[in-house]
């Protein structure tokens, strides 16, 4: 066997929180290894080129980015980390569209002050229990400052942070019936529930109130150049404080001695580590890395009790017309069918009526693309398991008129032409996910979110989640759950954690 370095820290996966992750140890002066099977970092966080447009493989909007003079959790791990980066702000939360006879247009401003105005426009009466959820989202955003630091007392808990405490109970569904909101404002304020892939009435109320608090008082932003130049930067640090990253390298199998894991091994050798991280799902590592004897049993069951999150179908779409001309002004669209988000959910099963979010990248970023052309990507989400029983033959033809189903709902829903416009077109489905990432169907997302296995409770059960010694996990799987914010904060957490300091 060859004579490997040992290092400090071996990182699996190179994708926002594995990147996050080796940043921070690395920025603690540890040696740290990252392997990534792919040829580019940032996993999800990637672009992509066809002809004259270079595609945005995921990002809508990044939450908790804020602005220089307010900047959010997102801004400050960039700056801390002594990475200059250039954010675009969207101004605006989303444009809901709910087609049919109860349906709505409504575009929200993403500023708390503006927002209670534009709501009660669209549901008169909304105005009073749009300040009691203000009140409650402040609430859950000092509480999370409070238990972010550290601190756990509970009398403090129990006096001070009630709501928040009460919010993670409950589902979003109670938490706007109960504060006295329609089932019109209930849809509208509801809408970003695709963002964490849980229902209505299962997502708790802490995930989306806490997601919603960060995108109205630290608004979402995009970076100039795509979300690949924010892996690049961070690749890049890591190199500048002595990491080494190595592509087209896949750990296979862990190496497991005197109870605890000490190596990685990538082809026929195992690199000695003290920890290893990996932004890989846990049932992949412990089914198909490590031996059998090393993973307890209640990890086993744990991981199969959990499901996987939704999975994505997008079309990406180039254009050789400007927004201008194709008559659209909106970054963000949701799109859906039903007025009730219980029951949007349920229609995931049918292309005709799931849930379609268009994004037209030129709203918020006039020069992403060549003068007179323009982008913008569809993006469905279907239940994990939606692509089982279409076969290797029948598989593109199946992709095809998925994609022409979106491009003629988005086109008939706006009122504007796309097809006659289209220079290049790429269609990734859930397969093409599971190919580059490496996750279970495909999951940009990690576990479904339900109420027995909420943010909190995976919070409180974080040491009794460490089965393995030597062994951690980060990633959208993990306690944090997906997305870019939390995937950068899942990495930073875990190696804070392993390595000391603060963030
Ligand atoms: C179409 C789409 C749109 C999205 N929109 C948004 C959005 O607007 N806002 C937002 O916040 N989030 C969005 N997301 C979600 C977000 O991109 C993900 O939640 C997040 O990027 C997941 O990061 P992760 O750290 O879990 O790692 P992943 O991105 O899953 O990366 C894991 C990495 O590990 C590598 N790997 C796996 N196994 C091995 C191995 N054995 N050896 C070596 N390397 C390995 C993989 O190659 C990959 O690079 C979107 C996702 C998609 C797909």
């Amino acid at each position: 066997m060859q004579e490997t370095p040992h290092f400090d820290l071996i990182v699996i996966g190179a994708g926002n929180a594995g990147l996050a992750a080796a940043l921070t140890a690395a920025g603690l002066g540890k040696r740290v290894l990252v392997v990534e099977k792919n040829l580019y970092p940032g996993g999800s966080a990637a672009s992509f080129r066809r002809g004259r447009f270079e595609f945005e493989a995921s990002l809508h909007e990044i939450a908790c980015v804020g602005t220089p003079e307010n900047p959010g959790s997102v801004r400050k791990f960039f700056q801390a980390n002594g990475i200059r980066m250039e954010f675009v702000t969207i101004p605006e939360l989303f444009r809901s569209v709910v087609t049919g006879e109860d349906g709505y247009d409504v575009t929200l401003p993403a500023d708390p002050e503006k927002l209670p105005e534009v709501l009660e426009q669209a549901v008169p009466g909304s105005a009073a229990a749009f300040k009691r959820l203000i009140r409650i989202i402040q609430n859950i955003r000092k509480a999370s400052d409070y238990f972010g630091s550290g601190k756990q007392n509970k009398l403090t808990a129990v006096l001070k942070y009630r709501p928040f405490l009460t919010a993670s109970a409950h589902s979003l569904k109670e938490v706007l019936e109960s504060i006295g909101f329609s089932p019109k404002a209930q849809s509208i304020l509801a809408t970003y529930w695709p963002y964490l892939g849980s229902a209505f009435d299962e997502v708790d109320a802490l995930n989306y109130l806490g997601m919603l608090g960060g995108y109205l008082y630290t608004p979402p932003a995009i970076p100039k150049h795509r979300s690949f130049e924010l892996s690049c930067a961070i690749e890049h640090r890591i190199r500048e404080l002595g990491g080494e990253i190595w592509y087209n390298t896949k750990v296979d199998r862990l190496e497991y001695r005197n109870g605890r894991v000490c190596g990685a091994w990538v082809g026929d050798r195992c690199i000695w580590t003290d920890e290893v991280i990996a932004n890989v799902f846990p049932d992949i590592v412990y089914s198909q890395m490590l031996p059998k004897e090393a993973v307890p049993e209640q990890a086993v069951k744990l991981t199969n009790a959990r499901d996987y999150s939704l999975q994505f179908y997008t079309v990406y779409l180039g254009m050789n017309k400007g927004v201008d001309e194709l008559g659209v002004r909106d970054y963000t669209i949701f799109i859906n069918t039903a007025t009730d988000p219980v029951e949007q959910y349920r229609r995931m099963d049918d292309p005709e009526r799931a849930p379609l979010i268009a994004t037209f990248l030129n709203c918020a970023l006039p020069e992403a693309t060549p003068k007179g052309t323009s982008m913008a990507y569809l993006t469905m989400v279907r239940p994990a398991g939606a692509q089982d029983g279409i076969d290797a033959e029948h598989y593109r033809e199946w992709k095809e008129e998925l994609a022409s189903c979106m491009i003629r709902r988005t086109e008939q829903t706006l009122g504007i032409e796309i097809r006659p416009a289209i220079e290049e077109i790429e269609i990734c489905t859930p397969a093409t996910f599971a190919r580059y990432l490496g996750t279970p169907y495909g999951t940009p997302y990690g576990y479904l979110v339900r109420p027995w296995d909420g943010m909190t409770i995976r919070m409180m059960n974080r040491s009794r989640e460490s089965f393995v010694p030597g062994l951690s996990f980060v990633g959208a799987h993990g306690e944090m759950g997906d997305g870019y914010s939390s995937t950068y904060l899942s990495g930073q957490k875990k190696a804070l954690a392993l390595f000391g300091g603060k963030p």
